[in-house]
């Protein structure tokens, strides 16, 4: 059943792009000069661009592909704080309370941000506060989460509540979860309606931004940057890298330190509005406290499931067989979706660092933001808009993650081997714990 749903013919590019195409390739010539340029023309790197275009400085933004071919046009869209990598009381033992409650709280404030930003530059890109469900794969998470949801609020004011498995159908019809806890401020958008609109006002604040343009080389050469490309060279006195999970060999200072780890979603026919008020009663973001981390959610226009969660193998998936697992886990969740069409499958990279945190700042003339860990949609927004503050010298560009050490995987090319390797010693796990 499961190969003949994605049998079909389905696309193999995201469901966004239909919406939102990627813009085809244009012969725009590089310019040979630039007061900053920033590598990269995802959310972080136009996100950027935007402050310091509006500060007065001309930007010249590349990218190896299409704006937005890499994870921010093809992202689940969901919008949260990206606190819940770590429980309140991982935090502290790792960080003291201090520093715990300053990393929850920006999280927070970057959240807001989001929101803000979107409604000020009136980017049309459905963005919505829906609230998040994330369910408890089993009972002990259940009581997990609920500890570490009063601890959070104790530490920082962290909203949510809980919901238990009796009341949870209220949330979300499935019976496959145990209960699970609702962060109500949490949202969801069209990340590359998001991404254009990102674009669109990168470009009307005077941004050039230029795909189709690999860059091979980034070095500083007395005193400025000269960024060195496939289609010619470009100087300046500082350079940006946003380079996230596409960052390769050409930038070998940051491959090192990102591990990229390659995220799947499928989409579904259009299904019956009954069936998906039943099943998404709130319209929420649904996530899992699995390992490996499944994501829900509906279309903006509420017609579709949007399914995601981790890739399975080496690199990213070409065909219907490297989407079967997903489709399988829709089942586990929603069995009543059985036989239902997939009509879209695509793929992408997101950045893992060594403590899971994004990092931003900078080495002599060379600044980075990156290694959102699978949360960029508010983080690359908001660090985006943080390092271009330092670039200017901002003070306001100060965040929680400046002193977090951005370190090397010291054995990097055989943890990025083994990444199919844990992803399936994980769904083991998972496995095993849940016994079904
Ligand atoms: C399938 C999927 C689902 C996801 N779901 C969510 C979600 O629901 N919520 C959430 O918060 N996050 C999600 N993410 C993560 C989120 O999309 C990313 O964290 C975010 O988009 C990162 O933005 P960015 O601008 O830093 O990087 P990207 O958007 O990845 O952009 C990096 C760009 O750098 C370019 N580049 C790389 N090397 C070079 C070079 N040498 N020369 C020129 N250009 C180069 C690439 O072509 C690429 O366009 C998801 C990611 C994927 C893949």
């Amino acid at each position: 059943m499961t190969l003949e749903a994605l049998s079909q013919d389905p696309k193999f590019t995201p469901w966004w792009w239909e919406a939102a195409p990627l813009r085809p390739k244009s012969e725009t010539a590089l310019p040979a000069r630039a007061d900053v340029a920033i590598v990269g023309a995802g959310y972080s790197g136009l996100s950027a661009a935007l402050t310091l275009a509006r500060a007065g400085r001309q930007v010249v933004v590349v990218d190896a592909e299409a704006p937005g071919y890499g994870a921010s046009s093809r992202n689940g869209g969901q919008c949260g704080s990206g606190n819940q990598k770590f429980t309140a009381a991982e935090l502290i033992a790792r960080h003291g309370e201090k520093k715990a409650r300053e990393l929850v709280a920006e999280g927070l404030a970057a959240l807001r941000y989001l929101g803000d930003f979107i409604e000020a530059e009136g980017i049309e890109c459905d963005f919505s506060r829906v609230g998040r469900f994330r369910g408890a794969a089993i009972p002990r998470h259940y009581e997990n989460l609920a500890r570490d949801m009063q601890d959070m609020r104790k530490l920082a004011g962290f909203e949510s509540h809980m919901v238990p498995r009796a009341e949870q159908h209220a949330e979300v019809g499935s019976d496959f979860y145990h209960g699970g806890a609702v962060l109500p401020d949490d949202g969801s958008l069209h990340p590359a309606l998001y991404h254009l609109g990102l674009l669109q006002r990168a470009e009307e604040a005077g941004v050039q931004v230029i795909g189709h343009t690999p860059v091979t080389k980034v070095a500083v050469e007395s005193e400025q940057v000269t960024v060195s490309t496939a289609r010619g060279r470009l100087q300046a006195p500082c350079a940006l890298i946003t380079t996230n999970g596409y960052t390769g060999a050409a930038l070998p200072q940051f491959n090192r330190r990102i591990v990229p780890i390659g995220s799947a979603m499928i989409a579904t026919e259009v299904l019956d509005a009954e069936l998906l008020r039943r099943l998404m009663p709130k319209n929420r973001v649904v996530g899992s406290s699995s390992r490996i981390y499944h994501y829900i959610r509906l279309c903006p226009e509420g017609k579709r499931f949007l399914w995601g969660g981790r890739v399975k193998g080496w690199g990213l998936p070409e065909d219907p067989s490297g989407f079967v697992h997903l489709y399988r886990d829709m089942l586990r969740v929603f069995p009543e979706l059985t036989g239902t069409r997939i009509t879209h499958c695509w793929s992408g990279y997101v950045a893992y660092t060594r403590d899971i945190f994004p990092h931003l700042g900078h080495r002599d003339r060379i600044y980075h933001a990156m290694g959102y860990c699978g949360t960029g949609v508010v983080r690359a927004t908001y660090l985006g808009n943080k390092i271009a503050l330092k670039i200017l010298g901002d003070k306001e560009g100060h965040t929680a993650f400046d002193d977090l050490d951005f370190r090397n995987y010291p054995a990097h090319y055989v943890t990025c081997q083994t990444v199919p390797a844990a992803i399936e010693w994980y769904r083991f796990r998972d496995w095993l714990e849940r016994g079904t």
